[in-house]
């Protein structure tokens, strides 16, 4: 079999003008400001013009646990937004930016697939409106400020040996990861250990991507804790007074970018923190603006329903007071026989055995959305071409079997018309009354909010924690961060912190083994196993395939 890349697919599209696009969600020329004829960003105060007062319905889309290749969380969720949009339903999808780096490392871009994509997608997987690099350069900004204040006397008393700040770029770059800087004497800054984190990784992304507005933005950035004294008290981004030039630095950035799918649909995609050391979806601003303009918003949350899902709902739903209305559950039938075991080389090949052993994996996905967080959900089976007629009947008979919602999805291969089964069932699920329940409590200690994600959510025994752990968060909970949301750093694997795990594993215990503060994203981060802020590059990175000829077309992106 042989099919059109993705990016052949998109260059073939004739993309409408942007004001036409804007001109959908009743947006004037001067309501947008254009970035080209394609691309435009959208002023936030706009989210202050009146709506008449309309409540749009928010879908989530989630996955099970993933293969090393990504499932089309991303493809499902722009080709359902398709759908809707062919069903006469006023639709925005909202997504993350991509981050340079799987761009030329591993994994590619992430702007959909097949015939559901946003475009235009060499420039959304490239750099796209700088937003990333605002990003960098505000977190940078900080980093030089630091150093600035130690190297000028010092007056805060930061020991420089308790620097927890670093610096950022939007590359995968091993060599950065540690370093010693400030090198050259007397006159060149004081001699430090450092290293740089990717820029989705910068606490700065996390914060940008929950503030309500600039205002909130700025405040988040000025309680950012950049290092401790000797007598180890924080210190923070705001008594450098470095909070106002970070802000100013990201003023453009905070703006949605507006783009569309191959089929019109707009699409707000915008921010991209990390889903494991952060919470790992769009911009707060992009999803409440497009509730704003729209009926229907469908948005991704990253990874596995355990991380991703998890955090879009415990940590963003609950700080931007947002509810899905309905929740599509993305189940492939290579996912399900890689966790029944298969090897990733061996996924092409027919195996019903391995793909019954795979489904209690999804059925715990279904139940912590639907039970845990009493949500109705949908599972949406992505259509793989290889995928065999007796496999996806099995996977649909056994969710049928035991009651779940489930729908075909074929937007890859055919777009929006690809997506009507699931689109007509996620319109059912939206009228269905429903309130969402967090998996645990604000209020509660630091421990007992960790062992309730690991218990209801990844099916644990328990959760340990090494002395390490409890000591700092008996510190955080001295320094009244105890009422924060948990984001828990774990494999996407697996739903134990053991990424060999796969399936629906029982009579284990997660360990934690580090806790950490982000006080500007405004929650604890728990870290099981070692946690990668800065990738690598593989032997041969895709960078190595992608040019660019005289016309200034862009070649072997995917
Ligand atoms: P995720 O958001 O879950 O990481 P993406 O939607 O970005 O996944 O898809 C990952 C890759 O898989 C993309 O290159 C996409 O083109 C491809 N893909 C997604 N769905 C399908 C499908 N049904 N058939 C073939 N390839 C697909
Ligand atoms: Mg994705």
């Amino acid at each position: 079999m042989s099919f059109k890349s993705d990016i052949e697919i998109a260059q073939e599209a004739t993309p409408q003008d942007i004001r036409e696009i804007a001109a959908k969600l009743n947006l004037t020329e001067d309501d947008i400001e254009l970035y080209g004829k394609y691309k435009a960003k959208v002023d936030y105060n706009l989210l202050k013009k009146d709506n008449g007062g309309k409540k749009a319905k928010l879908i989530l889309t989630t996955a099970i646990n993933p293969t090393p290749a990504g499932e089309g969380k991303t493809t499902t969720t722009i080709g359902v937004s398709d759908a809707l949009s062919r069903l006469g339903k006023k639709t925005i999808v909202a997504l993350r930016e991509p981050s340079l780096g799987p761009v030329f490392g591993v994994k590619g871009g992430a702007a959909g697939g097949g015939y559901a994509q946003v475009i235009p997608m060499e420039d959304i997987n490239l750099h796209f409106t700088g937003d990333f690099h605002a990003i960098g350069a505000a977190n940078n900004l900080l980093a030089a400020m630091l150093d600035n204040h130690i190297n000028h006397g010092n007056q805060l008393g930061i020991d420089s040996r308790k620097i927890t700040w670093r610096r950022a770029v939007d590359m995968n770059d091993r060599q950065l990861r540690n370093m010693v800087n400030g090198l050259g004497g007397k006159g060149n800054g004081i001699p430090r250990e450092d290293g740089f984190d990717i820029t989705v990784a910068s606490e700065v992304m996390a914060a940008f991507c929950l503030a309500s507005d600039i205002v909130d933005l700025k405040a988040r950035l000025a309680r950012i804790i950049v290092a401790y004294t000797r007598d180890d008290k924080p210190v923070t981004a705001g008594e450098l007074n470095a909070h106002g030039a970070m802000a100013a630095l990201l003023k453009d950035a905070l703006k949605p970018n507006l783009v569309q799918t191959l089929e019109g649909t707009p699409a707000f995609v915008h921010g991209g923190p990390f889903a494991n050391i952060a919470h790992g979806c769009n911009s707060v601003i992009a999803t409440k603006m497009a509730m704003h303009f729209a009926d229907y918003v469908v948005t991704e949350a990253g990874f596995g329903a355990d991380l991703g899902a998890e955090k879009f709902l415990d940590i963003k739903c609950r700080m931007a007071d947002l509810k899905p209305d309905a929740v599509i559950i993305v189940a492939t039938v290579r996912a399900l026989k890689y966790n029944g075991g298969v090897a990733k080389q061996d996924l092409n090949q027919e195996n019903l055995e391995a793909l019954e052993k795979g489904l209690p994996n999804l059925l715990k996905h279904v139940e912590n959305i639907t039970k845990v967080f009493k949500l109705p959900a949908v599972v949406a089976i992505n259509q793989f071409p290889l995928d065999t007629e007796a496999e996806l009947n099995l996977v649909k008979t056994k969710c049928k079997e035991l009651g779940v919602n489930v729908a075909l999805s074929a937007v890859w291969a055919k777009g929006g018309e690809g997506g009507e089964e699931l689109a007509n069932e996620v319109l059912r699920l939206t009228e269905q009354p429903s309130t969402l329940e967090y998996t645990y409590d604000l209020e509660m200690p630091i421990v007992d909010k960790i062992k309730a994600i690991a218990q209801k959510i990844y099916g644990a025994d328990n959760a340990d924690f090494t002395p390490a752990a409890l000591k700092e968060i008996e510190r955080l909970t001295k320094l009244g961060f105890d009422k924060l949301p948990i984001c828990m750093a774990k494999t996407q694997y697996s739903l134990t912190d053991n990424q060999n795990l796969l399936g629906r594993p029982t009579g284990f215990n997660i360990t934690v083994r580090q806790v950490k503060v982000s006080a500007g994203a405004g929650f604890l981060v728990a870290l099981t196993g070692e946690i990668m802020t800065m990738p690598g590059l593989p032997k041969v990175p895709s960078a190595e395939k992608i040019d660019v000829d005289e016309s200034g077309v862009i070649t072997g992106l995917f």
